[in-house]
């Protein structure tokens, strides 16, 4: 049972703009459901390419650049810098967009970036089994897992296609 942001009273199903979407039965007030934004940074260090190896679903114990989801109070470029030295230790500079990617049953929104690695020495971090530095031609080729859920394709298909330059 979800309850009311506003009032705390039961949300139930309605028709709301000709789509069917939660609605309190007390104040009316919507419950939007809306896709969360993370961050992934393709980051150069020493003229490799940084990744982690993750620890944590989706596609746990595969290789990944960094990221991690924005919160409140950061923009997504200061979401990428604590994100990079929580996971892997370095300080970053944040260059540029590389891409936007999104899937209708996936509820998170991925905007990668590249960043320049200003100092530190790669270090796995909580979310991380290890770090890697991958020089051009040598990003890990990984399959697709046998029990995959449509966010371990859509997410290794991103990742792809963020180090597609790097291999
Ligand atoms: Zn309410």
């Amino acid at each position: 049972m979800a309850y009311c942001r506003m009032c705390g009273s039961r949300l139930e199903w309605a028709e709301v703009d000709g789509r069917r979407r939660e609605r309190c039965s007390c104040c009316g007030a919507v419950a939007y459901r809306n896709p969360a934004p993370v961050c992934l940074a393709m980051v150069e260090h020493r003229n490799g390419l940084v990744m982690i190896r993750r620890r944590v679903d989706p596609l746990v114990g595969y290789w990944a650049p960094p990221g991690g989801y924005v919160e409140c109070g950061e923009s997504l470029s200061d979401a990428v810098v604590r994100e990079v030295a929580e996971e892997c230790g370095l300080v970053v500079a944040v260059d540029r967009v590389l891409g936007v990617y999104s899937q209708a049953d996936v509820n998170v929104v991925i905007v990668a970036y590249g960043a320049r690695s200003l100092g530190g020495e790669p270090l796995a971090g909580d979310d991380a089994l290890e770090v890697g530095l991958f020089g051009r031609g040598s990003v890990p080729r990984q399959t697709v897992p046998l029990a995959a859920s449509a966010l371990d394709r859509w997410f290794l298909s991103v990742i792809n296609d963020a180090t597609a330059t790097w291999r």
